[in-house]
């Protein structure tokens, strides 16, 4: 496995690599602090690729003035040594200077979708995670990228600017892989104590709550919204953010559920650390699993 600090060596071994090797390629692009729910996608990654590169990369572009960009957990070493078990080819791991330079000026935005959900708690976010993933598509040439449904909006605006923009990577997105309590992984679980930890095992039980609900008839918004809300504030620990029922693919805000798949989503502070979560209602038997244990 080696380590890759440049850009430019970035280029053009992914150059060598597809062009006169002729092979394929998967990136899975990451923050690092390392866990399971990242270790699927490069599990899948490996399966279908024949070279696997994992970025690890702090955006600073996708963090907000007050978010948590200092103290967001980094330990490439450890991320290292687990990748080289995962029989990872290539860590692209730039520096901030890298990715940009002095003088960088070129953002991407994907319109619309990305002033929902997450974009409007989190204004810009999806610009800077829009940009940083144009420039890790063109370092890296992947013919595959896997992105997890954790962060599904993100996914979602990820396939857009691969159309809009004729990236030649084809998205590949995986379920949710969770604690044994049900808790989504997450880098910034880290950040929990023991109690809130305990806490945010509500977040999936609401989640499966209004499944149950969905699956027993119960297709209004607003009635499923307040079942998950009323849920997860029983939790004294948990102060919602947002919980919101939106088409899956458009990102519309629905009212009333209809055959479409509806993504249920969510955001939930517990103390200063903001969780994500989400399920996916009405899909087809396999878009399902995405919301499902993993
Ligand atoms: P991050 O390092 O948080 O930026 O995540 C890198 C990639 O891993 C993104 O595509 C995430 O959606 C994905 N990911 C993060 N957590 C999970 C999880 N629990 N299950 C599946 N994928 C995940």
């Amino acid at each position: 496995m080696e380590i890759i600090n440049r850009r430019k060596r970035m280029m053009s071994l992914a150059r060598k690599l597809r062009r006169e090797e002729n092979r394929t390629i998967g990136l899975v692009a990451t923050m690092g602090a390392l866990h399971e729910g990242h270790l699927s996608l490069i599990h899948e990654a490996r399966a279908i690729c024949d070279v696997v590169v994992v970025s690890i990369f702090v955006n600073p572009a996708q963090f907000g003035p007050n978010e948590d960009f200092e103290s967001y957990p980094r330990d490439l070493t450890a991320d290292a040594a687990t990748l080289a078990e995962y029989n990872v080819d290539y860590v692209f791991a730039p520096t901030v200077e890298e990715i940009y330079p002095r003088g960088f000026s070129t953002y991407v935005l994907v319109e619309g979708l990305s002033d929902a959900l997450e974009g409007a708690s989190r204004p810009g976010h999806f610009r800077g995670v829009a940009t940083v993933v144009a420039i890790l598509l063109n370092a890296v040439r992947p013919n595959f990228a896997f992105f997890g449904q954790k962060d599904a909006q993100q996914s979602i605006i990820i396939k857009q600017m691969v159309r809009d923009l004729a990236f030649d990577t084809e998205i590949v997105v995986l379920p949710i892989v969770r604690e044994q309590s049900g808790l989504a992984m997450s880098s910034r679980n880290a950040y929990l104590d023991a109690e809130q930890r305990q806490a945010a095992t509500v977040l999936n039980r609401a989640l499966t709550q209004a499944r149950s609900a969905y699956d027993e008839g119960e297709h209004n918004s607003g009635r499923l919204i307040d079942l998950v809300r009323s849920s997860i504030e029983a939790q004294p620990l948990a102060r919602v953010d947002y919980v919101s029922i939106n088409d899956a693919a458009t990102l519309k805000k629905l009212d009333k559920l209809d055959e479409r798949p509806a993504l249920l989503s969510l955001a939930v502070f517990f103390g200063k650390t903001r969780l994500i979560d989400n399920i996916v209602l009405g899909a087809a038997k396999k878009e399902d699993a995405a919301g499902a244990n993993a």
